[in-house]
């Protein structure tokens, strides 16, 4: 459907300024109305890309593409924008214990995990995994707003059903948390702890600690260790106190402090598959961008290029 008016996009999270990216290197015109960052999960998520995750080491088929137009995406703005954003990252992951460790190390010398991790990777009380990345989202979020703010077109301000109805070209929801359009998205709450750590040569900024909690360090004698997700608040104390004793015994060797709490909500779906399209009913006038989940910094770019396309008809 050809949709040649002004795009309104509510929300400036990661998904919002994707899809205003787009819009801008397509030259469609666009405007941003944007609430602000208290909660979002851009302001918190850390960004993480990796290959290799969970308690089962899986290794998602299709993973090396993805990423790699991902990433892609996220070099484009770099140099269009002439900020740092991406930067490239080993993990050094311990195993809890050996009957985690076996069935692992039977995977990569079957070269099932290559070219991840391979068997000159492994060590006693853990593994290493290459090819991870991470986005600053904060710093995309940060530069983003500065250059469109500053073109006129990102008003701070939550946009209303009124607002949206009367608006003379298509509106996409890019909310977040905020989205109630889509009765299967569900808001999840996520925290992330805020370091000071001594900088340690035996330690160098591009190794991501990991024993199922990561700290990842952020420069300047910083880093962040999470992510924790929680759906209530008896869960949330727990789960931080898990954070926090997993911080402890990783970072026996470290000076270090805890300078805040990062706390956020981001939106996911039953199956864990993003919400992406024109709402049904309202093709071509009303659509979203949502329930990126915690792979947000992987899948938002592909998704952000398809509603360009959609919106160019
Ligand atoms: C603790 C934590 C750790 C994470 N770690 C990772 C990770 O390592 N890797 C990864 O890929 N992903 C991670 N994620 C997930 C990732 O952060 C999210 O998938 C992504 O940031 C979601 O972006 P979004 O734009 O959909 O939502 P948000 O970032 O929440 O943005 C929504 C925006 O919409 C605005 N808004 C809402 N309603 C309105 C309205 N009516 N009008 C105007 N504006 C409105 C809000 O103010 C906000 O700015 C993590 C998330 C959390 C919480």
């Amino acid at each position: 459907m050809k949709t040649s008016a002004s795009v309104l996009i509510a929300g400036q999270g990661l998904a919002g300024t994707l899809l205003a990216w787009e819009l801008e290197r397509a030259g469609r015109e666009f405007a941003i109305v944007d609430a602000g960052h208290a909660e979002s999960a851009s302001r918190v998520g850390a960004g993480l890309v990796n290959p290799v995750t969970g308690e089962r080491w899986a290794s998602a088929p299709g993973w090396a593409e993805k990423s790699a137009k991902a990433r892609a995406v996220f070099r484009e703005i770099e140099l269009a924008w002439g900020v740092s954003l991406v930067r490239e990252l080993r993990i050094r992951r311990e195993w809890r214990d050996e009957a985690e460790a076996a069935p692992v190390r039977a995977r990569v010398m079957r070269g099932e995990l290559a070219p991840w991790m391979r068997a000159e990777g492994l060590e006693a009380r853990a593994a290493w995994i290459e090819g991870a990345w991470r986005v600053d989202l904060p710093a995309l979020i940060a530069a983003g707003r500065a250059r469109w703010s500053a073109a006129g077109r990102l008003r701070e301000a939550r946009l209303t059903e009124a607002e949206a109805s009367s608006w003379p070209g298509p509106v996409v929801w890019c909310a977040g948390a905020a989205e109630d359009k889509l009765p299967e998205l569900r808001p999840v709450g996520g925290e992330t702890l805020e370091l000071r750590i001594e900088p340690r040569a035996d330690w160098p900024g591009d190794v991501v600690r990991h024993d199922g909690v990561w700290v990842l360090p952020t420069g300047e004698g910083r880093a962040w260790a999470g992510a924790s997700f929680v759906r209530d608040e008896a869960e949330r104390v727990a789960r931080r106190e898990a954070l926090r004793a997993s911080v402890r015994r990783q970072l026996a060797d470290v000076g270090w402090r805890e300078t805040a709490v990062l706390a956020g909500r981001r939106m996911t779906s039953p199956d864990r598959a993003p919400r992406s399209g024109w709402l049904t009913g309202r093709e071509g006038r009303e659509g979203v961008f949502n329930g990126l989940g915690s792979k947000g910094a992987l899948l938002a770019p592909a998704l952000a290029r398809e509603w360009a396309d959609r919106l160019a008809g």
